[in-house]
């Protein structure tokens, strides 16, 4: 059988693609490699028990440190694997540094290169992970694009060969795991939250952290909101915190990073989400979850179009969650496009595509 290398880093790629490797095995021996981006246990190791991958084959151990850092030890690392292994094809997903460095190293060895979320943009080059992005995407054999705007947006820049558009991973993700969170969780009654209206929040990005103001002035909105606010911290946002000294005293309850299936849980249930994340945003809108995007710029913008997501800063946050909190009808209007990113087959399609080409 012909080999597929799959290089991940961090939790959401873990998560997205997952339901690529799952189609891939008994097609393709997988070679799986982790660099080791997230190593905290409850942003990765975790993840790969609890969806039932296998355990990685290799872990390069980059943890953290600039994006340089980043990015140069795991271009090493994964050069090294596939100049070992010379795989039929590599395949990474999304905008992580792990993404960068597969797409740089496979091009020029050369082995093929496959990026699933391809052709996504925010259009702010100050995000790293923009970066990632576009110089992913022009290195790609193939790019797996998960809408018709994302194999647009490759179209404006001259990437139009080896352009697929498969959905998102995130849809079949969510599809598999719903029903089993909704079995197995405890989370809302292990947080007293079963039948009560709650907002659950992420914030992790560092335009958000790394502005300690802004930072403040976000969670004093949420510990004031009107309804408890569930927030599970990354450890960037927890570190942050936990140097400005901020405790919590009204309706904030910050908690450690929970499991994907308690995730999915208490966002399903949630009356509101509050974000900064990419995956959660589209998982908001697959669930059917009102969201607010703390960030002045989205590369998700079918949720802002379809009008299940709005962008706010610190001072529209606070209207805006009040507003959701107290109408329904409001509530109502940010929902019922669940099907923006697909319908749930996109890790098939990605490894139907790699399986008649490489
Ligand atoms: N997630 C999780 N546990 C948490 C918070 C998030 O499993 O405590 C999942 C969430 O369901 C989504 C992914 O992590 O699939 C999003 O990761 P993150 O926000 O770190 O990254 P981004 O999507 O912004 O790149």
């Amino acid at each position: 059988m012909r080999e597929l290398a799959v290089v991940v880093g961090t939790r959401p790629e873990i998560i997205k693609m997952a339901p690529v490797i799952r189609a891939a095995e008994g097609r393709f021996d997988l070679h799986l490699v982790h660099t080791g981006q997230h190593y905290d246990p409850e942003l990765s190791g975790t993840f790969f028990e609890s969806l039932d991958l296998p355990t990685p084959d290799e872990n390069l151990a980059i943890g953290s440190g600039t994006q340089a850092e980043q990015t140069g030890q795991a271009l090493v690392g994964v050069e090294s694997m596939l100049a070992d292994r010379d795989p039929a094809a590599a395949i990474a997903q999304g905008d992580t540094n792990a993404v960068l460095s597969t797409a740089l190293a496979a091009a020029k060895l050369p082995v093929a290169f496959g990026h699933v979320e391809a052709g996504l943009r925010s259009f702010d080059r100050t995000m790293p992970e923009e970066v990632n992005r576009v110089v992913s995407d022009h290195v790609a054999d193939f790019s797996f694009a998960p809408t018709d705007q994302a194999v647009s947006h490759l179209e404006s820049e001259g990437v139009t060969a080896g352009v697929f558009r498969t959905g998102n991973t995130v849809v079949d993700a969510c599809r598999e795991h719903a029903p089993l969170a909704a079995e197995h969780s405890t989370v809302r009654s292990d947080l007293g939250l079963a039948g009560e209206d709650y907002v659950v929040a992420t914030i992790h990005r560092p335009s958000n952290t790394d502005d300690s103001d802004r930072l403040r002035a976000v969670v004093d909105t949420l510990d004031d909101a009107d309804a408890p606010v569930v927030l599970p911290a990354h450890p960037r946002t927890r570190s942050v915190l936990d140097g400005m000294g901020y405790d919590p005293s009204g309706s904030l309850r910050l908690v450690d990073p929970l499991d994907y299936l308690d995730f999915l849980d208490l966002l399903a249930n949630a009356r509101v989400a509050v974000t900064d994340s990419g995956g959660i945003q589209e998982e908001a809108s697959i669930l059917e979850v009102p969201c607010l995007t703390v960030r002045p710029n989205t590369e998700r913008p079918e949720t802002v179009e379809a009008g299940v997501n709005e962008l706010v800063g610190p001072e529209t946050l606070a209207p805006r969650l009040e507003a959701l909190l107290t109408d329904d009808a409001a509530c109502a209007a940010m929902t019922g496009h669940p099907d923006l990113y697909g319908d749930g087959r996109a890790g098939e399609r990605i490894v139907d595509v790699l399986a008649e080409r490489v």
